[in-house]
């Protein structure tokens, strides 16, 4: 159990220093896209800018969403209810949970699911 918190602590530091060095270049991209007031549609430097926005943008997404995961299987260590498949009720196995700490389905449900 402790050595379950300790993954998820690690997991969620990880998470927010990406958040933080993805926010840095999302607000510098951000910054250069006012700077320049580009017009995405016929200024081909703003049509890249603008992709690079999205890019980033989906990938700051994406670790939000891990953040949230990694904070409700927090809240499944305090419940007692972490480790068990949200779906079957039976472990999710510790190799799993090694490698996804955040985790809420067992393998075979997740493998039914993708
Ligand atoms: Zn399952």
């Amino acid at each position: 159990m402790h050595e379950t918190r300790r993954r998820l602590a690690a997991e969620r530091e990880q998470a927010l220093a990406r958040l933080a060095s993805l926010t840095g270049d999302y607000d510098s991209v951000v910054a250069a896209s006012l700077d320049t007031n580009a017009d995405d549609e016929h200024d081909p430097e703003g049509a890249t800018i603008a992709f690079e926005r999205s890019q980033i943008g989906a990938l700051v997404r994406q670790v939000r969403h891990h953040l949230t995961e990694i904070d409700a299987a927090l809240e499944r260590l305090e419940a007692g209810s972490y480790g068990a498949c949200e779906r079957c009720g039976s472990a999710i196995g510790d190799a799993r949970l090694e490698a996804l700490p955040a985790a809420r389905t067992c393998i075979r449900c997740a493998s039914v699911r993708g």
